[in-house]
C-alpha cells in the first residue's frame, strides 16, 4: 500500500470531520493530495521592520511593538477600527473594516505583538489593513525555517481550526512521516542536465524552506516537474494519434492547385503563407492524419491558405468543408472564394441556418454525390444528414467558438477522419498554445501582407468627443466609412442596450441626414433587418455602422478607416485587438480610437497603453495573459489544463519550454517509457494519467 494513498483523515490532527471538510472544501483526499496542497507565499520571519524603515515598496513584512490609542471611526456605514501600534522608531496605524468589535477584545495594551502584513501609504501615514496580529508569547518557533509558509483556507476550515497556521501544523506532521516515501519522478539524466534537487527536498523546502535559495531551488524542480508530466501526456497523445489515425494521402499537387497559383491568385503569397503551405503540404502527402492548428492574426491572410488547402483536396479527388461561427462570416468566406475561383469549374456551395428547404435538399444530395467539391456553413454542417461522398479536409475557422464535441463530429464524415485545419486570429502566447493545444502540430502565420499601414490606435476621454466626432466627418468626408462599437456584456444586457441607442441618438443627431447615413445593428434585430443594415454599410451607402460587439467576427470592408471603440475599459485586451482588426483593411492609413471615461483604473490604464503602444497580436496576448491570467485568455476557460499547481503559465514559460524539450526528447529514444533509466518517470506518469483522465483531446 503507497502511503501517499491513504486517506487524509488518517493524518494525526485530522480526524472524520476535519478530513471530510478538508476533501470538500480543498479537494484534498489523500496524504499525496495535502503533499501537494503548496503555500501561495511566505512570510519572512527572518526580520523585524522598524516604523521607520517601511517604505513604499515593501510588500509584506513584519514589526514588532504594542498597541496603542484604539478607536472606531467613519460614518455609520463606513466604519471601521483604527489601532495605532508603535515601536521604538515611530507608529503606523493598523485598521479592521470588519470584525472590528472581536478584534478590538484581543488588542492588550502594554504588551508585545507581532504585526504582518502589508503596509499602504495614506496621506502621509503608513497603515496595514487586515494585518495578522499575534502576541509573541503565542508566537511559534520556528523549526529551521526563516520563511513561513501561508496557505489559502475556508471559512469553514478555519472554523475547524484549519486556518494557514492549522494546515503548517499538519503539513508538519505529515512531512515527518512521509519524507522517505516522497518518490523521485525524474531521471537522473534530466536532474543531472537541469542540476535538480532530489523531488523530496523540493517539496520539503516548498513548505518549509531554510532560505531564499533553497525555496527557489524548489520552485525551479516542481514547476519544471509539474509542466513536464502535462507535455509528457500531450506528445504521447500525439503520438499515439498520429500512429493510430491514418489520413487520406493527397499526393498529387495537380491541376486545380497549378491552375490558381499561377493564374488566379491575385497577389503574391507571403513568406510566412508559403512557409504555412510547405507545413501543411508535408502533413498532407505523408499518409498520416493531419490535426494542425493555423495561428495569424486578423487579416495575415490565412483564408487563402485555406482555400489553397482545399485545392490540394481537390485535385487528390477529396471534398472538404469549412466551418465558421457565424452567418456573416461564412457568407463572406462564400463570396470571397467564389469570386477567387471564377473561372474554373469548382463547385461552391453554402449551407446555414438559413438556407431554404428546398436548396437544401438540394445541397446536400450533391454533397452526397461528391458534385460538391467545398462546402462552406456554420453549425449546420455538422448535423448528421450532411453527408459526403468522400470528405478529406475540414477547415474550421474561429475554432475557439466551436467546442471539441462539435469538431469531433466532422471527424465521423467519413471512414477515416478527415484533415483537420483549425484557424484563429486570437494569437495565443506560444507558451499557452503548448499547453493547451500540445498535442495539435501549429503553424503560425507572423507577418501581415506587404503595404498595410499599422492601425494608428489613439486613447481619448469623452472629455475630448467633439474632437473625436470632428475627426470622423473629416475621415467621412474624405469618403471613408466608421465603426461604433459598444460594449456588450451579458448581465446588463439592458444598459448596455441603452448606452447602445443613446449612442446612436447623439451619433445621428452630430452626423444629421441626408448628409450622413448611419445604420445599426445590435442583438435584439431580427435578422433579417441585422442584414440590411450590414449590407448598407458593407456597400458603402451608410457612413457609420453602430454596433455590439456581433461585428467582432467576420465582417470585412476595407473601405472602413476608423474604429471607434466606446466603453473601451470594458473590453479585454484580446477582444480590444480583434476589434482594432476590423480596419487596416485597405491601403489607406486606419485609426483606432479608445473611448473611455476620464478616471481609469490602474488595470485599465495598462490596457489602453498596450494598445496604443503596439498593433502585434502576439505581444497583445502575452500581455493579456500577464494581466489577466491564463483562465480568462478566450477560449481556454473549459480547459482543466490550466489549473496548475505551482507553475505559472505567464511568468515560467522558460520552464514550460525546457519541459516540452525534454519530454520530446525522452519520447524520441524511448516512446513506450520503457528503458530502466526512465523508471521513475513512468512510475510517475501512470499516476499522473490516474489524476488527469480526461485530459487526452478529441481534436
Ligand atoms: P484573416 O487571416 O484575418 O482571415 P483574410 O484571409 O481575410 O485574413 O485576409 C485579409 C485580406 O488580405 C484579404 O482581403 C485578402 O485578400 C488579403 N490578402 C491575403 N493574403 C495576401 C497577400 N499575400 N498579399 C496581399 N493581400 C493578401
Ligand atoms: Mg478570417
Amino acid at each position: 500500500m503507497n502511503l501517499l494513498a491513504t486517506s487524509i483523515e488518517y493524518l494525526k490532527g485530522v480526524g472524520p470531520k476535519r478530513g471530510e471538510l478538508l476533501k470538500k472544501e480543498l479537494g484534498i483526499h489523500t496524504f499525496g493530495d495535502l503533499l501537494q496542497y503548496y503555500p501561495f507565499r511566505y512570510v519572512d520571519r527572518s526580520r523585524y521592520y522598524t516604523a521607520r524603515e517601511i517604505g513604499p515598496d515593501h510588500s509584506f513584512i513584519q514589526m514588532k511593538g504594542r498597541i496603542g490609542r484604539v478607536e472606531n471611526v467613519g460614518k455609520p456605514r463606513q466604519k471601521r477600527l483604527v489601532a495605532e501600534f508603535f515601536d521604538k522608531t515611530g507608529s503606523i496605524d493598523l485598521i479592521w473594516f470588519q470584525g472590528g468589535r472581536f478584534i478590538q477584545s484581543s488588542l492588550k495594551p502594554g504588551v508585545d505583538f507581532i504585526v504582518f502584513g502589508k503596509p499602504n501609504f495614506f496621506k502621509g501615514r503608513i497603515n496595514i489593513a487586515h494585518p495578522e496580529i499575534t502576541l509573541v508569547s503565542e508566537a511559534p518557533k520556528m523549526i529551521n525555517a526563516q520563511l513561513q509558509p501561508v496557505y489559502s483556507t475556508t471559512e469553514k476550515l478555519t472554523g475547524r481550526g484549519l486556518n494557514s497556521r492549522g494546515i503548517e501544523k499538519l503539513q508538519r506532521a505529515l512531512l515527518e512521516q512521509v519524507y522517505s516515501v516522497i518518490p523521485e519522478t525524474l531521471s537522473q539524466e534530466i536532474r543531472e542536465r537541469y542540476t535538480f534537487i532530489p523531488r523530496k527536498q523540493a517539496i520539503r523546502h516548498l513548505h518549509f524552506p531554510d532560505s531564499q535559495e533553497w525555496l527557489q531551488k524548489a520552485q525551479a524542480r516542481l514547476k519544471f516537474d509539474e509542466f513536464f508530466f502535462i507535455q509528457l501526456q500531450l506528445l504521447r497523445t500525439q503520438l499515439a494519434h498520429k500512429k493510430k489515425f491514418l489520413g487520406f494521402p493527397f499526393k498529387v499537387i495537380g491541376d486545380n492547385f497549378n491552375e490558381f497559383y499561377q493564374n488566379k491568385l491575385p497577389f503574391e503569397l507571403t513568406g510566412a503563407q508559403k512557409k504555412v503551405l510547405r507545413e501543411i503540404r508535408q502533413d498532407l502527402g505523408k499518409g498520416q492524419h493531419m490535426n494542425r492548428l493555423l495561428q495569424g492574426d486578423v487579416g495575415s491572410g490565412k483564408t487563402m491558405v485555406a482555400l489553397m488547402t482545399v485545392l490540394m483536396a481537390l485535385d487528390n479527388g477529396y471534398q472538404s468543408v469549412i466551418m465558421a461561427p457565424t452567418e456573416i462570416l461564412a457568407n463572406q468566406h462564400f463570396e470571397g472564394i467564389t469570386e477567387l475561383l471564377q473561372g474554373m469549374d469548382i463547385s461552391v456551395a453554402i449551407l446555414t441556418g438559413s438556407t431554404k428547404t428546398a436548396q437544401r435538399k438540394f445541397i446536400l444530395q450533391e454533397a452526397l454525390d461528391g458534385k460538391i467539391a467545398l462546402l462552406i456553413g456554420t453549425h449546420a454542417l455538422i448535423e448528421d444528414r450532411v453527408q459526403f461522398k468522400n470528405l478529406g479536409l475540414a477547415i474550421i475557422d474561429e475554432q475557439h467558438r466551436f467546442g471539441v464535441a462539435q469538431r469531433a463530429k466532422l471527424w465521423k464524415k467519413n471512414t477515416r477522419p478527415p484533415h483537420l485545419l483549425v484557424m484563429t486570429a486570437t494569437p495565443i502566447p506560444r507558451t499557452l498554445a503548448m499547453t493547451l493545444y500540445g498535442d495539435l502540430d501549429v503553424s503560425v502565420i507572423d507577418e501581415l501582407p506587404p503595404g498595410r499601414k499599422p492601425v494608428k490606435t489613439i486613447h481619448r476621454t469623452d472629455r475630448a468627443r467633439l474632437n473625436v466626432f470632428q475627426f470622423l466627418r473629416s475621415e467621412i468626408d474624405r469618403g471613408r466609412q466608421v465603426y461604433i462599437v459598444y460594449p456588450l456584456i451579458k448581465e446588463s444586457e439592458k444598459l448596455d442596450y441603452k448606452d447602445l441607442m443613446d449612442g446612436f441618438e447623439s451619433v445621428s443627431r452630430a452626423f444629421p441626414r441626408p448628409q450622413y447615413q448611419v445604420a445599426v445593428v445590435h442583438g435584439k434585430m431580427k435578422p433579417a433587418d441585422k442584414d440590411y443594415e450590414m449590407e448598407r454599410f458593407s456597400e458603402g451607402k451608410a457612413h457609420i455602422l453602430i454596433a455590439t460587439t456581433v461585428i467582432e467576427v467576420g465582417i470585412n470592408v476595407p473601405n472602413a478607416s476608423v474604429m471607434v471603440i466606446e466603453s473601451a475599459e470594458r473590453f479585454g485586451l484580446s477582444q480590444l485587438h480583434q476589434l482594432r482588426g476590423r480596419v487596416g483593411r485597405g491601403n489607406d492609413q486606419s485609426y483606432c480610437i479608445l473611448m473611455t471615461g476620464d478616471k481609469l483604473s490602474a488595470d485599465s490604464d495598462k490596457r489602453m497603453e498596450v494598445m496604443t503602444s503596439t498593433t502585434d497580436g502576439f505581444v497583445v496576448a502575452e500581455e493579456d495573459l500577464r494581466l489577466r491570467g491564463p483562465g480568462d485568455i478566450m477560449g481556454t476557460q473549459q480547459s482543466g489544463v490550466l489549473d496548475l499547481k505551482i507553475a505559472d503559465l505567464a511568468k515560467d514559460q522558460s520552464w514550460l519550454i525546457q519541459a516540452r524539450h525534454s519530454a520530446n526528447q525522452l519520447l524520441q529514444k524511448d516512446p513506450d517509457l520503457s528503458d530502466p533509466a526512465n523508471r521513475q518517470i513512468a512510475e510517475a506518469f501512470k499516476q499522473f494519467i490516474r489524476e488527469h483522465p480526461n485530459w487526452s483531446r478529441i481534436s
